[in-house]
């Protein structure tokens, strides 16, 4: 079967992000047969989706707005990528969203994973990590899992220094969940 994960741009976002981020999620999931395509049309950030407030953008909206985007596409997942800081209900910020447990919709910002966002010399290792992570970790969701409590990449993370902390695999108890979700999708 033919597993596609398209990989969007959602307002403007470095190109070399998306060419990096697809060749280490190709690595990750070598087992499951599944191929990375970098979308080259990016999806406008509208200002329907921005929080003025807040200011910052509602992933929840640009779901929402993925969603209608991709209407007429056929997929397996899309993991939208946004270089703006946004938020999601009580959370004040988030690093990334899945559209639910099992779901074909994920969306990371990358901004608060660069290290230029803290005033800090910039770091493109780390910031190629910091990207692989929370995307392994929402597609993670898309594919049925929970949080986790294991030394796993699926625990939940509330801050840059949490995240950090989490290996960028799944540990035994998510893999083989993972094997046979995508066994019988
Ligand atoms: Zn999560
Ligand atoms: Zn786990």
């Amino acid at each position: 079967m033919r597993r596609r994960i398209l990989l969007l741009k959602i307002g403007q976002v470095d190109k070399i992000i998306l060419v990096k981020l697809k060749k280490n999620l190709e690595w990750i999931f070598k087992d499951f047969q599944i191929k990375v395509r970098i979308l080259l049309k990016e999806l406008d950030l509208k200002d329907s989706y921005y929080h003025p407030k807040k200011r910052k953008y509602n992933a929840d909206r640009i779901i929402e707005g993925m969603k209608e985007y991709l209407l007429d596409h056929d997929f397996f997942r899309v993991l939208g990528i946004v270089n703006e800081d946004i938020y999601s209900g009580t959370y004040n910020f988030i690093f990334g969203r899945a559209d639910g447990i099992i779901s074909k919709i994920a969306l990371i910002s990358v901004i608060r994973l660069n290290e230029i966002f803290y005033n800090r010399t910039k770091d493109n290792s780390l910031f190629e990590k910091r990207i692989l992570r929370e995307a392994i970790h929402e597609l993670g969701h898309t594919f049925g899992l929970s949080h986790c409590q294991n030394h796993c990449i699926m625990q939940f993370s509330n801050s840059l220094m949490e995240a950090d902390n989490k290996p960028i695999r799944f540990c035994k108890d998510c893999f083989k969940k993972l094997e046979v979700f995508l066994s019988n999708t």
